[in-house]
């Protein structure tokens, strides 16, 4: 996968192989669901042997493999030089969506997330997004197709801007995984020179705004990359890209008891987006052991909710999914790199 198809035909023609090969190794890396190069029946013994002594046939090492009670499936992965990532997939009765990682850590700071709490390390290699996809796929039963890819996992996507399209070129290429640009959601603290740049790639990829809080003041507190930026600023680049798209924003909001959460917050963030083409994908926060803010309790987000619909802002309140497994936004690395056991392992413990 870290060469492309014409690397990959050179490669076999000074082993003296058919170009027609690469199509086959193709295939049987992106599509099939297979873990190793013996595997690869329909190419010659030596060739197998070949591509086994000079590739790896991942760039992962499975550290860990979740399972929820809602079968939602979590990996934490050590990639070649050690640094860890996660990837998670979700099942709903319609939909496999997969959710992935765009760097190691994230330079973002923001307060409630574990993916930020020790800073980012490096961007990922184009391989590295995509390989969570195919390890993923490799995973599902043969009756099963990841229908949706969600970038909502360790690090800030336009941070990575390169890899991230590299990636997301390859995901909807027809000779590559052939998904629909219309069912990937790249979501994004809000840097609006690189969502304009997305906007201008031509393709319709959906736009997640991590919003978290109505105004500067409130947001600068959760989300420290906004002193430079502004809300207003990210708003006018999401409605660019919504209009050279023609997809609808989501806003994001992860809902943190008392700080973000009371009734005129909710009426502020309904004026902010009145007349916009939005809808608030509203995400009470999921618990890190490191950090002291919490949910709301339920009536509360309720509440929230139905300020937002009441004055004409179409919301939804996020499912969650893989609670029990820490499945959140870089709790498995965090807590494999800080020692503190997840939850999880407490309770087996
Ligand atoms: N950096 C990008 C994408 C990764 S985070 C972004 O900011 O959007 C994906 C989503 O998960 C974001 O909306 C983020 O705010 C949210 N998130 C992070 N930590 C969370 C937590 N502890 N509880 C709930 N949502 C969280």
């Amino acid at each position: 996968m870290d060469l492309n198809i014409d690397e990959l035909i050179a490669w076999l023609a000074r082993i003296g192989q058919p170009k027609f090969r690469a199509g086959q190794i193709r295939r049987w890396l992106v599509q099939r669901r297979i873990q190793s190069f013996e595997e690869m029946t329909d190419l010659p013994a030596e060739l197998r042997t070949l591509l086994t002594a000079e590739f790896r046939f991942s760039p992962f090492e499975i550290v860990r493999h979740q399972i929820s009670k809602d079968e939602t499936e979590k990996l934490l992965l050590r990639l070649q030089d050690g640094e860890l990532v996660e990837c998670v997939l979700m099942r709903d009765p319609d939909r496999r969506t997969v959710c992935i990682s765009t760097q190691v850590g994230c330079a973002m700071g923001c307060v409630f997330c574990a993916s930020g709490l020790l800073g980012v390390k490096r961007n990922l290699k184009p391989t590295e997004i995509i390989e969570q996809v195919l390890v993923l796929h490799r995973m599902m039963k043969p009756d099963e197709r990841i229908t949706n890819v969600v970038v909502m996992g360790i690090g800030e996507p336009l941070a990575n801007y390169q890899g991230l399209m590299d990636s997301l070129t390859f995901l909807t290429a027809k000779d590559g995984f052939g998904l629909g640009a219309r069912r990937i959601t790249v979501s994004t603290v809000g840097l609006p020179d690189k969502i304009r740049e997305l906007a201008q790639s031509g393709q319709q990829y959906n736009l997640a705004v991590s919003l978290h809080a109505p105004n500067d003041a409130l947001r600068t507190e959760i989300v420290p990359v906004n002193k430079s930026i502004g809300i207003q600023e990210i708003l006018l680049a999401a409605d660019d890209y919504f209009e050279m798209t023609g997809r609808r924003i989501s806003y994001e909001y992860v809902l943190m008891s008392g700080i973000n959460d009371q009734p005129e917050h909710a009426a502020e963030l309904a004026s902010l987006l009145r007349g916009r083409n939005a809808h608030v994908n509203l995400i009470p926060m999921n618990g890190v052991s490191e950090l002291l803010m919490t949910a709301p309790r339920d009536p509360d987000t309720q509440q929230f909710l139905e300020i937002l619909e009441h004055r004409g802002i179409t919301a939804t309140v996020r499912k969650r999914k893989g609670a029990d497994i820490d499945a959140a936004c870089g709790q498995l690395r965090l807590n494999r790199e800080t020692g503190i056991p997840s939850r999880e392992t407490t309770k087996t413990a």
